[in-house]
């Protein structure tokens, strides 16, 4: 099974992809992680896109279209959840290109719905582990009073660079201008399900799994 994740940043899409990761055996495929590793790693493609990804831009489709073609080449397990990615037109065009001559079909298409206000809330209050990416919020999951990640132990906890109200603006500003039309040409397809993204991680969880099922 494949599924895409769809909603603007700070609609819980990760955190909801590693759900399914471990639960379903699936693959994430986060564009996001993919380009900061490509930045923390100081690829010549990360230097690229680094400017680009702290103004909360979007970076080219060529860019992220090589990465996910990599992606699909690999092992499939038990399905891939793609994670912001598509983010335009073009990239949803040339997603049911790559997974056509795969062999491999699309699923389902889940829009999380949250509204502004929560998404600044969340975002300015995330931070994730380190070592194995279990994501927090100062307000509702604070990272452990022994100062241990829940999930693996690790110690150091990051704040992702645009993770800021200037950028947070930028990054809403790309997703209503060029990634909200996929709502609408996923609807016409027939593939979109909307699921309320603004309720407790079990409850969204739940509801993605009804959608799945
Ligand atoms: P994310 O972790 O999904 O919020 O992505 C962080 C940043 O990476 C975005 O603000 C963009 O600059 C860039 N990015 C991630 N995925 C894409 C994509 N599919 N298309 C264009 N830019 C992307």
């Amino acid at each position: 099974m494949n599924i895409i994740l769809l909603g603007p940043p700070g609609a819980g899409k990760g955190t909801q992809a590693r759900f399914l990761c471990d639960e379903r055996n699936m693959i994430q495929l986060s564009t996001g992680d993919m380009l900061r590793e490509a930045k923390d790693s100081g690829t010549e493609m990360g230097k690229i896109v680094a400017d680009v990804m702290a103004r909360g831009e979007l970076v080219t489709d060529e860019i992220v279209i090589g990465l996910i073609r990599e992606k699909l080449k690999g092992d499939k397990k038990g399905g891939f959840i793609f994670d912001g990615f598509p983010r335009t037109l073009a990239q949803a065009d040339a997603l049911a290109e790559l997974l056509e001559q795969e062999g491999e079909t699309l699923d389902a298409v889940i829009e999380m719905q949250v509204d502004d206000n929560a998404l600044v809330a969340r975002i300015t209050a995330r931070s994730t582990c380190g070592s194995c990416g279990e994501v927090y919020n100062d307000n509702t999951k604070p990272i452990p009073a022994d100062g241990k990640c829940s999930n693996c132990g690790g110690t150091e906890f990051k704040r992702r660079a645009d993770d800021n109200e200037e950028s947070l603006k930028q990054r809403l500003m790309e997703y209503y201008k060029k990634t909200s039309p996929l709502i609408g040409y996923y609807y016409a397809k027939g593939q979109l399900s909307s699921v309320d993204g603004l309720g407790e991680m079990s409850a969204v969880k739940a509801d993605i799994a009804k959608v799945l099922a």
